[in-house]
């Protein structure tokens, strides 16, 4: 990976690529180059759909190796949703092909001319760039099809939906997975609005011919990945509870804490979510003919992902993840598989956030467009949503703007994007998470979950507001410099709570490279990223005020234990303090 690909969209006389060497970017990967290079060539204050703002693409700093769970891609720009910076990753098999063919990272500048709808190939001869006018207009699945009678069922494709094409804040960008199914997600801040404004309907990566990256090091790097290996395996959460039950197994978890947020954030716990848990869910794939226990890349351990199919067997979805389960479940009042599978279904095909669209449609239940609980009325909304019409448009920009349209002040967002499944008043660490990270509401940028419920990493009371400063700040700076390696992060379960794992962990990145880096080299690291973004988002307007739930979450208590968020403003400003 010693190279980056630059396409100019707005060149004259069409679309330009340019190879070049990494410079100033070398000895960077995931996060931390999509992040460097939005702060250094980004003006903080552009419109995100303009020609100033950059779509950058970066597998991490391990993927296309022998590495296992290193498969991770990330994508970064300035957020249409949040107005602030913007890293989302994914997992898929575009991080590995893009790795192995050499790239560090692949750059979109500039404007097209209007109206404009290309493709770019990848492969061992290079990159070219052409029209794909015949691919405008078609969802992720259809647009997949369509490659693979072109380009075979080989290859990896990162493409944008419908909603991406209209620049919608909700857009994702879709990552094939290892049946070549867009049914991985780049999900949030919408990152599918800006690759749509540069253009680009899909991303086709052809590894044919290319070879696994090899380690420097390449005894201490087996030695390593082995003992990686057998730590995840050996972990309760990474070896036996993602494994069988996806993340999902969260359901019957988080709303016996009761921080399980229902009918739009009004409840924390829902009294049918034993329909709608990891465990029913699983069994019914089974039963069914799916499969509960599935790799999203080749190189995954842990396999969390799995296949939903219908009574007759038939493909609906892939396992839809906890957060989407909840979205469009317990925070809705839909309490039914099947339709739930639909709606991620039709969230993938149009190429949507699932936890965006799922709190949107809880926002819409709210203003009474529809009534909680009507799973046929949350599909048409979301049709709505792929046929851009007015009101469509408006779901599609995302919650925020949903609240706003109806008139309703009861937001679960912050800057803009929508929370996540764990109500921050009864997990306090992930309230702050919420509340501090660059990111906006987003659970994976410090996932305290882990040590506030699991108690992996120690033990930290949710409900008390001791501790939870400290707790998202590590978990924040760890995440940060996880999300540069590739590595997926459930991987976090296993290196918080067994040291060999994570020393494990740090010396497969040493034999990778050659290095002698430790554990406070990954936190430098962390620190450096979450550092820059920030200043980013400063220098983009963003002030102590933006760091805060929405106001209400002070004032209402949610039962069961009817707790408010009681972090004070003063407190979370010492958050980046170190
Ligand atoms: S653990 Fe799950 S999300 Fe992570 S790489 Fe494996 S299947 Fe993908």
């Amino acid at each position: 990976m010693d190279k980056i690909v630059r396409i100019d969209m707005g060149a004259e006389g069409g679309p330009q690529v340019r190879t070049e060497s990494m410079g100033d970017y070398a000895g960077m990967g995931g996060r931390a180059l999509t992040s460097s290079i939005i702060s250094k060539e980004v003006p903080p204050t552009c419109h995100p759909l303009s020609a100033e703002n950059k779509f950058v693409i970066a597998p991490g700093l391990l993927s296309g190796s022998a590495a296992a769970m290193s498969g991770r891609i990330s994508v970064g720009c300035k957020s249409p949703l949040t107005g602030g910076i913007k890293e989302a990753n994914s997992g898929g098999q575009a991080g590995q092909t893009l790795a192995r063919l050499g790239y560090a990272a692949i750059i979109l500048e500039g404007a097209p001319a209007a109206n404009a709808c290309h493709k770019v190939v990848i492969n061992k001869d290079g990159v070219q760039i052409s029209d794909a006018g015949d691919y405008k207009g078609l969802r992720n699945y259809d647009l997949i099809e369509k490659i693979k009678a072109e380009y075979g069922d080989k290859v990896a494709v990162m493409s944008i939906g419908p909603a991406g094409e209209m620049k919608m804040a909700a857009a994702t960008v879709a990552v094939t997975d290892r049946e070549m199914r867009p049914s991985r997600h780049a999900g949030r801040g919408g990152v599918g609005a800006v690759m749509g404004a540069k253009g680009i309907k899909a991303i086709i990566i052809d590894d044919d011919g290319m070879k696994m990256r090899q380690p420097k090091n390449p005894e201490k790097f087996k030695a390593a990945n082995k003992t990686f290996n057998q730590g995840l395996r050996s972990h309760a959460v990474t070896g036996e509870g993602l494994p069988a039950y996806g993340t999902n197994v969260l359901t019957n978890v988080i709303n016996e804490a009761g921080a399980y947020p229902t009918y739009n954030f009004k409840q924390g716990q829902y009294d049918d979510a034993g329909k709608i848990s990891g465990e029913t869910i699983a069994e019914l794939e089974t039963k069914r003919g799916g499969n509960p226990t599935h790799g999203c890349h080749v190189g995954c351990a842990i396999r969390c992902s799995g296949i939903y199919v219908d009574k007759d067997g038939n493909y609906i979805t892939k396992q839809p993840e906890y957060e989407t389960v909840w979205a469009h479940g317990g925070n809705c009042g839909i309490c039914d598989p099947d339709a739930i599978a639909r709606l991620d279904f039709l969230d993938d095909n149009i190429g949507l956030d699932t936890i965006e669209m799922g709190v949107t449609i809880g926002v819409t239940m709210e203003a009474g467009l529809i009534g909680f609980g009507d799973a046929e009325g949350a599909l048409r909304l979301v049709e709505e949503v792929g046929k851009g019409t007015p009101l469509g448009r408006i779901l599609g920009g995302g919650a925020a703007l949903t609240a706003k349209a109806f008139g309703i002040e009861r937001a679960p967002v912050v800057k803009n994007q929508a929370m996540p499944a764990y109500d921050p008043r009864a997990v306090k660490g992930i309230g702050v998470t919420y509340a501090t990270t660059p990111m906006g509401a987003d659970h994976t940028a410090g996932y305290a979950i882990a040590t506030n419920i699991l108690k992996v990493g120690g033990d930290v009371d949710p409900l008390s507001s001791e501790g939870q400063i400290e707790l998202s700040r590590n978990l924040q700076i760890a995440t940060a410099a996880l999300d540069a390696t590739g590595y997926c992060l459930f991987i976090a379960f296993a290196i918080l709570d067994q040291s060999e794992t994570f020393n494990a962990m740090v010396d497969t990145i040493n034999g990778m490279y050659d290095l002698n880096l430790t554990g406070d080299d990954v936190v430098a690291l962390g620190k450096k990223i979450l550092s820059m973004e920030r200043e980013f988002n400063q220098k983009a307007g963003f002030t102590k005020e933006h760091d805060r739930l929405p106001r209400y979450m002070r004032r209402e208590a949610i039962a069961p234990h009817n707790v408010t968020f009681d972090i004070t403003d003063e407190q979370l400003d010492t958050l980046f303090n170190w």
